[in-house]
């Protein structure tokens, strides 16, 4: 096959398989410059798509090489001038190692800046850049902890850079702050694809900026992210201390805000924590509206992990999606993170997920909760079902203080993971499969019967309140 055959061919494969927006940025403009036994060098328009090329998808590109029938061990990627369309003369190969800063700004004609496009092209591109299609605002589930913040962020994406300028929202982490602001930069882009829309990670900013530091390019930097129409800044806590980045940042704020261009930025804590940072930027960062972000509460996260679910083609029981939400952890992420755990065990399995198997997966990395004692459990159960506690610890074998009985070992198992001789000494039985008869038994009846399903949570809530 012709290289450029074969390279629009895996293109066509590539773009099958990343998200549109990744495409556009990383893969669009690239080219096969050199194809020899077992090694290709891919053209690329600049450092930042060279770098991410190299780290992110050197394996796709591999794999669908091989699948149009070329194998090779090594990918390299040479940066070339402006849309690279034509292989360059062999000399300027560079086998993908990374060039030296100071060789980088030689080779690039003074016409050209850092972002590897001639001047002219700079502002126009990579808008867009780093916006993740997977952040909607339509797949955010709103609910106590976060309404407000999902509120603020929708008025945004409706009048941009009107009301809300600079939003600033912090709060813990894993607790979709970073969805919504992608979601916000995504649902602008749509509305209108004029628009610059510019999303990046502090890290990411401070690793541009310092390189353009050090090519004396910093008015190509200042530029660039001064012609935006919308800024959003992830993580604007990693500015701290980073003291000439502060002043150019303070200077790109000022300049947008004063054109009433959108700035959108997310911390882990609020504007006055963050140190150390200028003063000026800590009362611009507050001056608009900061939003405090809190952990769903218990309902949202049963219908974010209900909705999470279903986009991955898994209709969750409800006793599973409570458990889940009970047990897996209070911040999104661990939560999205267990969810996926069950959902790939049973799909290798090809089994349905339970809460039996959801219980038995969470039990192996989850560590007991340090506030509860078994105690407290059997204390809580007793007292739920209007028992005396003696009695449920005691000789007794009527009907309404066994089923107690049985529930507090459950609980015992799934609360604390005891062992079933632990949990029977705990109840005053001296045999250990009586706890694990017990534990089954209120396993498969919490499934199919409604109030005692309900009892453990009433049960669990109180224990967790
Ligand atoms: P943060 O930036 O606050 O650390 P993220 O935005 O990365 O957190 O959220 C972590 C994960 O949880 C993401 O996959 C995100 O989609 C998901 N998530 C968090 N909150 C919600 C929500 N309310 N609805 C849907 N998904 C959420
Ligand atoms: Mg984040």
């Amino acid at each position: 096959m012709q290289q450029d055959s074969l390279w629009q061919a895996v293109l066509g494969e590539i773009e099958l398989t990343v998200s549109r927006g990744n495409f556009v940025t990383w893969f669009k403009n690239t080219t096969l410059q050199k194809q020899e036994e077992g090694s290709i060098v891919i053209g690329v328009a600049n450092i930042f798509i060279k770098q991410t090329l190299e780290k992110k998808y050197t394996d796709i590109i591999k794999e669908t090489l091989e699948k149009n029938g070329v194998k090779v061990q090594q990918v390299d990627y040479r940066i070339v001038a402006g849309p690279p369309r034509t292989p360059q003369p062999e000399k300027q190969t560079d086998h993908g190692d990374q060039p030296k800063l100071s060789s980088l700004s030689s080779d690039i004609p003074s016409s050209q800046n850092v972002f590897g496009a001639p001047a002219k092209d700079v502002l126009s591109h990579g808008y867009g850049q780093g916006l993740n299609e997977r952040y909607t605002l339509d797949n955010f589930v709103v609910g106590d902890g976060n309404e407000l913040a999902f509120a603020a962020c929708q008025s945004i994406a409706q009048q941009p850079g009107t009301k809300y300028n600079p939003l600033f929202l912090y709060g813990g982490v894993g607790i979709g702050k970073t969805h919504l602001i992608q979601a916000v930069g995504n649902a602008i882009a749509t509305r209108d694809p004029k628009l610059k829309i510019l999303y990046i990670s502090t890290e990411q900013f401070v690793r541009e900026f310092v390189q353009a530091l050090r090519q004396r390019n910093t008015a190509s930097f200042a530029s660039y992210y001064r012609a935006a129409d919308v800024l959003i800044v992830d993580d604007i806590q990693f500015i701290a201390g980073k003291d000439k980045m502060q002043e150019e940042f303070f200077h790109t704020f000022n300049t947008l805000h004063q054109a009433n261009k959108q700035i959108i930025m997310s911390s882990d804590k609020p504007p006055k924590e963050i140190t150390p940072l200028e003063a000026r930027l800590q009362s611009r960062f507050g001056g608009g509206m900061s939003i405090d972000m809190q952990v769903p509460d218990f309902e949202t996260r049963c219908a974010i992990i209900g909705t999470k679910a279903q986009s991955h083609g898994t209709e969750l029981g409800h006793e599973v999606i409570e458990y889940l939400a009970t047990n897996g952890q209070t911040n999104i992420r661990e939560l999205e993170g267990a969810l996926n755990q069950l959902l790939a065990w049973c799909e290798m399995r090809g089994i349905e997920p339970t809460m039996a198997i959801a219980a038995s997966l969470l039990n192996v990395s989850k560590a007991r909760p340090k506030h509860l004692s078994a105690k407290q459990i059997i204390e809580r159960t007793a007292r739920h079902f209007q028992i005396p506690m003696e009695d449920i610890v005691g000789p007794k074998r009527d009907k309404d203080i066994v089923v107690p009985r049985q529930v507090a070992m459950y609980m015992l198992r799934n609360e604390l993971h005891l062992s079933f001789p632990k949990i029977a000494r705990e109840l005053g039985r001296k045999d250990h499969t009586t706890a694990i008869h017990s534990v089954d038994k209120i396993q498969k009846e919490s499934q199919v019967d409604a109030s005692l399903r309900n009892a453990i949570s009433e049960i669990k809530e109180h224990l967790y309140a």
